[in-house]
């Protein structure tokens, strides 16, 4: 399972070239340098895929939910085998830390083919009696080829998370993995290949979004779109995907609060904030980066909470000591220092942080950026309403719950919240008012994979997690019989 130089794409069950014979440059982002070179697909290596695909439909469909259970326990046996070769891997894809990818990122992609392998074998459709007439029943069928998108910040976690429910439920997909992190996407396609996938039932084409993703929202053959990724992102594919009437999945940006009051368990609180700010250096939709803090432990929370961020280790991702390592790429690196800039012009003050971090040796001109903490900031202003996905957080004082509940919802996203408190009718209270898909009350990113997964408002359409997502993979069809 090891790393190349040359990653191909993995059409009709082979690692094949892109036909263009083109590549794109793989960047390691703690050294800035070159290290592999990836496949830049077009419409043409597609329709390759879109061919296979079709071809194995049939078989793959009808193939018995223990054979696919077992196909896929395979792919998560072996990840599990290869544990180091793919978090070394996503580590140096992605600039984080190894321990994070071997604590974290692998395990969960391991995870996500087990879940499903057994989640399928305990789908069940429903049934309807009229009662002395007729019995509905709902068969619930693969849709057939399935397009699936994924970004770069979690990169094997959720592109399997997309791919093994599509797979369980029958489907046969065309996936494309971010262009920024495609190396543990090429690793896979050697998995499925030692695990015997059939040829076609899964193919994974590498590329850019405009030229390798964009064929798979437009082709007509692929009837469903799962995408994770940016809000504008989603806005064009759902542009081009719903007028041709393809099931979307959409799982977009995030701007989430963290909400804490006075009576909640401090030193807890204080160790997951820590946390739910800067792990993988707030690449994480799910961060909590607008931190609202009830005023009477702000003064408190603020210099623990600076104390903490100046301890934390940015560095050589491969060293176990290392808690932030770079960010994904320069242009991103680019993208948070401006919106650094952008919070001193509105007025903010940096209570630590904001600038790149001085690096010697290999990683002199890596995309090393320290946690950051802004404080004086209106609950209004850009920064704290667009989408910063960096080691950024904003404090802000609170005097009631409605103040704290009005700062909170006024984004235009709803993805996800944490709330800090011991009193549960508050949590009740806040539970209700909260406008997010997903909500932790004393902690974060505790994930049970049964669960609903997904955003409100701009963070996206549908569902994903559990039996939500083989909902989302399959078409119901009613049947009735009267007696
Ligand atoms: P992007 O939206 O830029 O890209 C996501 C994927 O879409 C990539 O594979 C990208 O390819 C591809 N893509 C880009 N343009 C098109 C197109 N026109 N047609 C088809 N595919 C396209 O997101 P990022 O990779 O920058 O990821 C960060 C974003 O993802 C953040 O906004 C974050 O909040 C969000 N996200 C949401 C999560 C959720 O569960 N809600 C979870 C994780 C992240 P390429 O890389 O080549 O551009």
């Amino acid at each position: 399972m090891t790393p190349d130089q040359y990653l191909k794409n993995y059409i009709d069950g082979k690692l094949v070239p892109p036909q263009s014979g083109q590549y794109l440059d793989n960047v390691n982002p703690a050294t800035a340098e070159i290290y592999s070179y990836l496949p830049d697909s077009e419409a043409a290596d597609i329709e390759s895929a879109v061919v296979a695909a079709e071809k194995a439909f049939p078989g793959w469909s009808k193939t018995s939910l223990q054979e696919r259970s077992r196909l896929l326990s395979r792919i998560s046996e072996i990840i599990g085998q290869n544990l180091t070769a793919f978090a070394e891997a996503e580590s140096i894809d992605a600039g984080k830390p190894v321990s994070m990818a071997t604590t974290i990122d692998i395990p969960r992609a391991q995870e996500n083919f087990k879940f499903f392998a057994t989640a399928i074998l305990h789908f069940s459709s429903e049934a309807h009696h009229m009662v002395g007439q007729a019995i509905n029943f709902t068969l619930r069928q693969p849709i057939g080829i399935v397009g699936c998108i994924s970004p770069w910040n979690l990169p094997l976690y959720l592109f399997t998370w997309k791919i093994a429910p599509a797979l369980a439920a029958g489907n046969c997909v065309v996936a494309k993995p971010s262009e920024v992190t495609p190396m543990t996407a090429y690793m896979l396609s050697k998995a499925c290949i030692e695990a015997g996938l059939p040829a076609g039932v899964l193919n994974i084409v590498h590329g850019l979004g405009p030229k390798a993703g964009q064929p798979i929202i437009e082709h007509p053959k692929i009837k469903a779109i799962s995408f994770t990724g940016g809000t504008e992102t989603g806005r064009r594919i759902a542009a081009v995907a719903a007028p041709m009437f393809k099931k979307l999945s959409l799982e977009l940006g995030g701007k989430n609060p963290n909400i804490i009051f006075a009576d909640c368990d401090f030193e807890e609180m204080m160790k997951v904030t820590l946390r739910s700010s800067f792990a993988n250096s707030g690449q994480i939709c799910l961060c909590g980066s607008r931190i609202l803090v009830e005023r009477s432990i702000y003064d408190k929370f603020k210099a623990e909470l600076v104390k903490r961020t100046e301890s934390l280790v940015v560095g050589n991702p491969a060293a176990d000591e290392t808690d932030l390592g770079a960010l994904v790429s320069q242009a991103h690196l680019e993208k948070v220092s401006a919106y650094i800039r952008l919070a001193k012009e509105e007025g903010g003050t940096i209570l630590c942080g904001g600038e790149r971090v001085p690096m010697t040796g290999d990683f002199k001109n890596g995309y090393f950026l320290r946690p950051t903490v802004v404080e004086g900031l209106s609950y209004d202003c850009r920064v704290n309403q667009e989408e910063i996905f960096g080691p950024v957080v904003t404090i802000m004082p609170f005097d009631t719950e409605e103040e704290a509940l009005s700062y909170a919802n006024s984004t235009r996203y709803g993805l996800s919240a944490t709330v800090w408190t011991k009193d549960i009718t508050r949590v009740n209270r806040m539970s209700e008012k909260l406008e997010a898909g997903v909500i932790w009350i004393n902690c974060w990113l505790l994930r049970d994979l049964r669960t609903p997964f997904g955003g409100v408002k701009n963070s996206g359409v549908g569902r994903e997690g559990g039996l939500e997502a083989l909902r989302f993979f399959t078409a119901p069809k009613n049947i009735c019989m009267k007696y």
